[in-house]
């Protein structure tokens, strides 16, 4: 019913993590698979050629609130890691859902299902509720180098933040699209990817820098019983995140390397880390929310009465061990 698909009302973030099958690559160079999922929440590592050292300085089991073998449907996946707090959306609540993970984990493969799963789902409410008057709005921005791009656009020129006293930040001249019916949906969905790809020489070095947000936005009124709209308006939006490559926020470099490589750092990723972890110890004080672009188009989507789910994607293959330990390391502290 309606009201089931209205979720429960946790408040914090919900942390699941999804390894993919090894892909052709890693089984040609006679890669293993070294992770295992077990119990439905927790993913081990199984090497047992592990070093003293190693096994000293690293968890062997990571348990989080869900965890997704490399056989699992990104239906599945949609479903425990993710419904919830995209459809509460629908009950006037702020939400997001991010993918996390290197590049080549899975996270575009799993945030595209996701989304388009999760829009199915707020349509199909929406037809359902003729009591109520909603309205749907698409949108669809990516973040490369702190620059703001609407994917919906064919004019690439970066849109500027402005700041809204009632609305917080704002996305000038960013396109938002009425959604008409589902063929509208499948359509936008599918100008996102190909805008995505456009100019690009290195798709992957782009992807692996950049952000995607596909944004809803529900905006809804109730009538009373002689079909008069009265003054009971909801708005709210939810966010699906594709997020850069983590290998762009290692902690583990040094700081002469940092600075050498200061460009291969994205902002955007590592205050968003900061902020994930700040949010999730729960303990107030200040969240550096403007210190960049992404967390300031998030801002009133993060912390407060807003939800929040984070997919983490991994690799299974021996030779990412140390950027998988990096993920799940981020999602240990995020829960
Ligand atoms: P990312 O966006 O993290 O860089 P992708 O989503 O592009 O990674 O995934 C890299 C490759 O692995 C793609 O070819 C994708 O189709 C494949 N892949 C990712 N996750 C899965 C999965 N769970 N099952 C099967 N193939 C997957
Ligand atoms: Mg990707």
């Amino acid at each position: 019913s309606g009201e089931e698909l209205m979720g429960g009302n946790e408040e914090r973030i919900h942390v699941s993590v999804r390894l993919r099958p090894l892909n052709s690559k890693e089984i040609l160079r006679n890669d293993v698979s070294d992770w295992e999922c077990i119990n439905d929440d927790t993913v081990v590592y199984k090497n047992v050629n592990l070093s003293a050292s190693d096994r000293s300085m690293y968890p062997t089991a990571y348990t989080f609130d869900r965890v997704f073998r490399s056989d699992c449907s990104t239906r599945e996946v949609y479903e425990k890691g993710a419904k919830d707090v995209a459809v509460s959306v629908l009950s006037g609540l702020n939400s997001s859902v991010f993918a996390y993970g290197q590049t080549s984990s899975g996270k575009t493969y799993t945030m595209t299902g996701v989304t388009e799963y999760a829009i199915a789902d707020i349509y199909e409410y929406v037809q359902k509720h003729p009591e109520r008057q909603f309205v749907l709005k698409f949108s669809a921005m990516e973040i490369y180098n702190e620059s703001v791009r609407d994917l919906l656009s064919v004019d690439s020129t970066p849109l500027r933040l402005l700041d809204d006293p009632e609305r917080g930040t704002i996305v000038e001249k960013l396109t938002e699209e009425i959604l008409r019916d589902w063929d509208h949906v499948v359509q936008l969905l599918s100008v996102c990817e190909a805008q995505r790809q456009i100019g690009e020489t290195s798709l992957n070095e782009m992807s692996s820098r950049s952000h995607q947000i596909i944004r809803l936005t529900i905006e809804s009124t109730s009538r009373d019983f002689l079909g008069r709209e009265n003054a009971s308006t909801l708005s709210a939006a939810v966010n699906f995140v594709d997020l850069a490559g983590s290998e762009r926020a290692s902690q583990s470099l040094s700081a002469g390397t940092r600075l050498k490589e200061g460009c291969h750092i994205n902002r955007s990723l590592l205050t968003l880390g900061t902020i994930i972890r700040k949010l999730s110890k729960g303990r107030g004080g200040h969240i550096p929310y403007r210190d960049s672009k992404l967390t300031r188009i998030l801002q009133t989507s993060l912390g407060g009465n807003a939800r929040t789910a984070i997919i983490c994607t991994m690799s299974p293959a021996r030779s990412h061990v140390e950027q998988s330990r990096n993920t799940l390391h981020f999602a240990s502290c995020a829960k």
